[in-house]
């Protein structure tokens, strides 16, 4: 027996295209989307308006890669923030964690992901000329590389170290190790063993 419509084809471009979104399967997608139409003026109408500007001003900078309405973004362009130092990551999630996290008052770079050879990713496919271009131009004195601890990320920062060898820039990387809170027990044997590897003298 053919399934009979509960709704107009609206409703149902509405679930597929929130299904789409991380994190929500087609069964939330659902749930979501009632939700939103339940709450119409409370939330759908104000969320589809922030979305249709979202649409219109948000664009990416043309100097460090994040997403902002400006280009330069709001953070190129800041006055306040350290001239001398540079924090490269991965992705703009990554940006905003350190952000939220309030412990650099840096400029950045977005790469836009990690060099990974059997994804065919290489250094064209990433924000990596621009990077050098702003190493020899920019007068940085430290680079700081928060890429994640996997085997892509330890790749890109090699292959970043190498091209930055020849300029008169110091590049760090970010410390594995415990995480705040954490207890040893629950750790796995690749974070404890790098947490020992680079203990510091107290
Ligand atoms: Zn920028």
């Amino acid at each position: 027996m053919a399934q009979k419509n509960v709704a107009g084809p609206e409703i149902e471009r509405l679930i597929q295209l929130l299904a789409k979104l991380p994190g929500l399967g087609p069964r939330s997608a659902r749930r979501a989307a009632l939700h939103l139409i339940k709450k119409k003026e409370q939330l759908l109408v104000p969320l589809a308006e922030a979305m249709g500007v979202a649409v219109r001003e948000i664009g990416i900078c043309s100097t460090c890669g994040t997403v902002d309405t400006s280009d330069p973004c709001t953070i190129c362009s800041d006055p306040k923030r350290d001239r001398g130092l540079l924090v490269v990551v991965e992705d703009v999630a990554d940006l905003w964690a350190l952000e939220r996290a309030g412990a650099v008052n840096a400029r950045y770079h977005v790469l836009g992901g990690t060099l990974s050879p059997l994804d065919g990713i290489g250094p064209d496919d990433l924000n990596l000329a621009s990077l050098i271009e702003r190493c020899s131009s920019e007068g940085f004195s430290e680079v700081i590389l928060a890429i994640n601890a996997t085997v892509e990320g330890q790749t890109t920062a090699h292959y970043i170290m190498d091209q930055l060898s020849d300029l008169d820039i110091s590049v760090s990387r970010l410390a594995h190790g415990v995480p705040v809170g954490g207890e040893l027990d629950y750790l796995d044997e690749g974070t404890l063993a790098q947490a020992l590897k680079a203990r510091t003298r107290v």
